[in-house]
């Protein structure tokens, strides 16, 4: 864990990760999103609609930051590696992959060229990234968007 600048805190790499390293896993019982108390939805993983986990507190899953070009992606509940990663670099996954409530927004300063500004859910992405994401999203999103 460290300082992120202006996201906050974030995760960075301690040595170098290998592609598909698993880097968290969002377990717990599901919650509906009402159950959650609102000063803990940024940190609530979305696993089904209405449905949420809120990672362990201080966990990787609780500080990991979004970022429009992340090196990290979603498989099944975990999040992996999504290329070789640097020792040092900070670990990022795309918010977008994981959040499918149309009322989710954003805004975003990951710095990245291909930086979207406001981070919506998954049913607005550009046609362009779902291609690039794949199956790489969260199973809910996955079951509902690609029929696998
Ligand atoms: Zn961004």
């Amino acid at each position: 864990m460290g300082d992120a600048g202006p996201k906050g805190r974030g995760v960075f790499a301690a040595g170098r990760i290998a592609r598909s390293t698993a880097i968290a896993t969002f377990r717990g019982a599901p919650k509906w999103v009402w159950d959650i108390p609102k000063e803990l939805w940024p940190y609530a993983i979305q696993v089904d609609y209405d449905r949420y986990v809120v990672p362990r507190r201080n966990s990787v899953g609780w500080y990991i930051n979004h970022s429009c070009d992340p090196n990290c992606v979603m498989s099944g509940l975990s999040i992996i590696a999504g290329r070789d990663v640097k020792s040092g670099e900070e670990l990022t996954f795309d918010y977008s992959t994981d959040v499918d409530w149309a009322g989710f927004m954003m805004a975003c300063s990951c710095g990245s060229y291909r930086c979207r500004r406001k981070i919506r859910a998954y049913r607005f992405l550009p046609d362009e990234l779902r291609q690039r994401y794949g199956s790489s999203v969260a199973p809910f999103i996955r079951r509902r968007y690609l029929a696998v």
